[in-house]
């Protein structure tokens, strides 16, 4: 998480941009490559840069970049990692960048040696953390809330580095699943509330872990279980040794992860198929608001699996009737004036032969500012031909900014916590317009106590420090 100037205030404040994937392995020849892999896998959680931290039992070698996996990763430079060990990570496309020094891992040395650290997810109280620890004489070398971490750990007094650790997490709070790489042992570490996945598979005789399943599926291994909410993971020479580390707390899930953000061939939370639970999703969402149509559309990619099940359930023929561009890079240049919405046509095209004078149903997995729904539905009768488009969307209104990790804007930008579906569907010039329900969306997920569901219904799990709500209230309300 960065911290920057909100342009609303002068308060500092947290840039909420921390989707990521992290990867690591334990004791195997081929380490840094499989972690290469194993981030590959896990793209979709961040493509602002990605990094490497490997140990040959002596000594860590880190590599990092901004940009793609495969655009930094070089035959040459993965050699430069060396070692049976290594931990990786992905950083989350943030629209002020925060360049290389916020890359992950983040690797110190302290007076136990050396340490990387990679994380996913956001905690609350970094700032105040930060604050105090720079007023103590710390140096901080990123914008990142992850190094206050490691600033707390090398301050830690024990001499057991597990204990050091679970000393610096009991002060922070917040979102963390956090891989730790020392010279000859890999620890993971998830946050007592469990708010992002983290995975243990087998490979080899040894041990992975990492942010989502899809990454154990490329590199061959099984997956074995989930790192529980509050367990500290140590996989070293001796094996495989869990400590209860941090203190149980209500578990919260994010549910936004079986919306949105992880890839529907990944199991996330307790093994739980994403693509089985958005399908149903979409199915739910047709139970709830079926409409008379010929044809089922998704927004690809995220609403393809809500769209299949929501045409199952209604009845209705589905199709591909949007094309996405699967190569647009990140420094593509938008002509100014000449043509109009080019922002979702580089991305989106319709196939006019299937939408031509239909009664279009298009799923999408949710409605953040209101922008892509708005010009979907214009291309779609522009271009597609389309003769009423019903837009349905497998999640409730978007309501609450997420300060756990998940890439939200402020909640004024969010168009659904200031207006109604009705005045959304005006907007979006959408013949109709329908959101699942909350109730709806937990009815579809195992142990629905079990999640947060905080951007739906700012129901918040996790506290922030005093000062912050204060800061919230200011920039929010
Ligand atoms: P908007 O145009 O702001 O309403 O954005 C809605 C689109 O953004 C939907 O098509 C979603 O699939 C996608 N989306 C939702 N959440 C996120 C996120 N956290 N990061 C990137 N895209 C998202």
């Amino acid at each position: 998480m960065k911290v920057k100037a909100c342009r609303h205030s002068r308060l500092p404040f947290h840039d909420i941009h921390e989707e990521c994937g992290i990867f690591g392995i334990f004791n195997h020849p081929e380490a840094a490559n499989l972690t290469y892999l194993g981030l590959y896998a896990l793209q979709h959680r961040g493509q602002e840069g990605a990094g490497i931290c490997s140990s040959d039992g002596k000594t860590l070698f880190i590599e990092k970049a901004i940009g793609l996996v495969a655009d930094i990763f070089s035959e040459k430079r993965l050699k430069r990692l060396p070692g049976n060990c290594a931990v990786g990570h992905n950083r989350y496309s943030t629209a002020g960048g925060g360049g290389l020094k916020n890359v992950q891992p983040l690797l110190a040395n302290y007076s136990l040696g050396s340490i990387a650290i990679a994380h996913n997810g956001n905690l609350v109280n970094a700032e105040q953390m930060k604050e105090q620890l720079e007023t103590e004489g710390a140096i901080f070398q990123s914008t990142s809330d992850s190094e206050v971490v490691l600033h707390l750990i090398a301050r830690a007094k024990s001499d057991d580095p597990y204990e050091r650790i679970t000393e610096a997490l009991r002060k922070v709070s917040g979102a963390f699943s956090l891989l730790f790489l020392r010279e000859s042992e890999l620890i993971a570490v998830r946050d007592p509330h469990g708010v992002r996945p983290l995975s243990i598979g087998r490979i080899d005789g040894t041990y992975v872990v990492a942010s989502e399943t899809c990454a154990f599926d490329l590199i061959g291994a099984e997956y074995i279980r989930d790192i529980e909410p509050g367990e500290m993971v140590v996989i070293n020479h001796n094996g495989l040794r869990s400590i209860k580390a941090l203190q149980s707390a209500k578990k919260a899930f994010c549910i936004f992860e079986f919306i949105y953000f992880a890839r529907p061939d990944s199991y996330i939370f307790n093994n739980t198929c994403v693509n089985t639970i958005r399908k149903e999703l979409g199915r739910q969402l047709a139970r709830e608001s079926l409409v008379d149509a010929d044809i089922v559309i998704p927004v690809p990619d995220s609403g393809v699996p809500a769209a299949i099940g929501f045409a199952e359930e209604g009845k209705i023929p589905f199709d591909f009737g949007l094309i996405r561009n699967h190569y647009i890079g990140r420094t593509f240049i938008e002509p100014k004036q000449s043509i109009r919405h080019f922002g979702v046509k580089i991305k989106l095209n319709p196939v006019r032969d299937l939408l031509q004078d239909k009664r279009i149903v298009v799923v999408d997995d949710s409605i953040v500012r209101g922008t892509t729904s708005k010009k979907i539905v214009k291309m779609l009768r522009e271009v597609g031909g389309a003769k009423e488009v019903h837009m349905r969307i497998c999640s409730p209104p978007t309501v609450g900014p997420c300060f756990y990790g998940i890439d939200t804007p402020t909640r004024q930008e969010l168009i659904a916590s200031s207006h109604l579906a009705e005045e959304i569907k005006k907007y979006i010039t959408a013949d109709s317009l329908s959101y699942l329900s909350l109730e709806g969306l937990k009815g579809m997920v195992p142990d629905p106590g079990d999640y947060c569901t905080a951007c739906f219904d700012n129901n918040y799990p996790i506290m922030f420090p005093k000062e912050s709500l204060e800061q919230m209230e200011l920039l929010f309300t």
